[in-house]
C-alpha cells in the first residue's frame, strides 16, 4: 500500500517523538527556562506509540524516526525500540539524538535494531558548543560518535544548525569531517520557531553556506536514496561521507514533502509549520485501530501544499522544537 498526498506527494516517513524532555537547552529550540514540563499522563505510553507504528506502517509508512525532546532520556526505550523493529513492514528504523547519552547507550541501540544515528553537533569547539546547548560537555558527544561506531553503526549522521555569527566560522571544519572521519554532515537552516528579539541575525541561506564550501572544496552531486529527507547532498571527491543542505527557511522543499509526524503527547501534524494538528488521543484511549487508521489517513490527505516561513517573518504560532521533534 502506497500513502499518496492530495498533491501526489508520496508520503513514507513518520517522525516519531517520544518525550519532550531533554537533558539540554540549546537556545535555538527551546526557551531559557525549559518548557512547561507535559505531565506523566499527557505523554503517550509505548503501547500507545507502538499502535500508532504499526498503524502508520499498514498504512503505507516504511521509515520511522524516533525524536523528542531527547529520545535517549525515556526510560525503557530500548524495550519499546526493539518491539518497533519487529513491526512487518517497517524498512528504515533510525534515532535522532544530541549524543550525549551514546556512549552508555550505543550497544543496546543497535542490538535493539536502530539503523542509522543522526547525532545534532552544532560546534567543535567546546566553548561555542557549550554557549549554543547551555551548558553542554561536548566531550560526552565526541565519545558517543566514537562508541556508536564501535557498537556497529554506519558513521553517525551529524546535523548541524548555522547560525550566523554563531557557528558559521565552522562550516569548513565539519565540510572536512567528512573526509576525515567518515560523517555525513547534513547543515540545516536556523528555523525562527523561538521567537527571540533579532532572530533574524542568525539567518543564513543554506545557497551561501555550499557557496562557501564550494569555495574552498569540487564537490560532486549524490543520488539520494530512497528515504532520503529533503536535502541536497553532495561529495567532497573521495570522502566517504556526504554533505547535505537542507533549506528549510529558504529553499521550501515541500514538494517533496514525504511526512508526518507525531508529538509525544499523541498530536498529529501533516506540516512542522502548521498550527493544524489533529489529536489521536481519543482513537488511543481506548485504542481504536480501525479510527486511527481513518484520522491518519486524513492528516496525509490534508496536508498542506507549503508552510509560509521565511526570513523575513513566519505565520506559525511559537513553539519548542522540542515539543513537536524537529
Ligand atoms: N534532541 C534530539 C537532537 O537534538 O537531535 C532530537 C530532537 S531535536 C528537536 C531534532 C532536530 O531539530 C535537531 O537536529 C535540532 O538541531 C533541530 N532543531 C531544533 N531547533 C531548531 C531550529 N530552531 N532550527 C533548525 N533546526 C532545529
Ligand atoms: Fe534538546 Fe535536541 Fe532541542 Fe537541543 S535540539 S534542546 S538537544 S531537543
Amino acid at each position: 500500500m502506497q500513502l499518496i498526498d492530495s498533491l501526489g506527494r508520496h508520503i513514507n516517513y513518520l517522525r516519531l517523538s517520544v518525550t519532550d524532555r531533554c537533558n539540554i537547552r540549546c537556545f535555538y529550540c527551546m526557551p531559557k527556562e525549559g518548557i512547561v514540563k507535559t505531565g506523566h499522563d499527557a505523554v503517550l505510553s509505548y503501547e500507545e506509540l507502538h499502535l500508532i507504528a504499526e498503524t502508520a506502517v499498514g498504512l503505507g509508512i516504511e521509515k520511522i524516526r524516533i525524536t523528542g525532546g531527547e529520545p535517549l532520556v525515556r526510560a525503557g526505550l530500548i524495550g519499546f525500540l526493539e518491539r518497533l523493529a519487529a513491526i512487518g513492514g517497517l524498512r528504515h528504523l533510525a534515532l535522532t539524538t544530541n549524543g550525549l547519552l551514546l556512549e552508555q547507550m550505543s550497544e543496546d541501540l543497535f542490538r535493539a535494531g536502530v539503523q542509522r544515528l543522526n547525532v545534532s553537533l552544532d560546534s567543535l569547539d567546546s566553548k561555542t558548543f557549550a554557549e549554543i546547548t547551555r551548558g553542554g560537555d561536548i566531550q560526552r558527544v565526541l565519545s558517543g560518535l566514537e562508541a556508536a561506531e564501535r557498537a556497529g553503526f554506519p558513521p553517525p549522521k551529524i546535523n548541524v544548525v548555522v547560525m550566523r555569527g554563531v557557528n558559521d566560522s565552522e562550516i569548513l571544519d565539519f565540510a572536512e569531517m567528512t573526509r576525515e572521519r567518515g560523517n555525513s554532515v547534513r547543515f540545516i537552516e536556523y528555523m525562527p520557531v523561538v521567537k527571540e528579539p533579532g532572530w533574524q541575525r542568525f539567518c543564513i541561506s543554506g545557497k551561501e553556506i555550499l557557496q562557501r564550501i564550494a569555495e574552498r572544496y569540487p564537490l560532486e552531486q549524490v543520488d539520494k536514496g530512497a528515504y532520503a529527507g529533503p536535502s541536497r547532498d553532495f561529495r567532497i571527491p573521495g570522502a566517504s561521507g556526504s554533505i547535505g543542505i537542507i533549506t528549510a527557511v529558504s529553499g521550501h522543499f515541500c514538494s517533496e514533502c514525504n511526512r508526518i509526524r507525531v508529538t509525544a503527547t499523541g498530536q498529529a501534524k501533516g506540516c512542522l509549520f502548521s498550527d493544524e494538528r489533529t489529536d489521536l488521543v481519543p482513537f488511543l484511549r481506548p485504542a481504536d485501530p480501525q479510527r486511527l487508521r481513518e484520522v491518519l489517513k486524513g492528516i496525509v490527505a490534508g496536508k498542506p501544499e507549503r508552510h509560509g516561513m521565511s526570513c523575513d517573518g513566519y505565520a506559525h504560532s511559537n513553539f519548542a522544537m522540542s515539543q513537536v521533534g524537529g
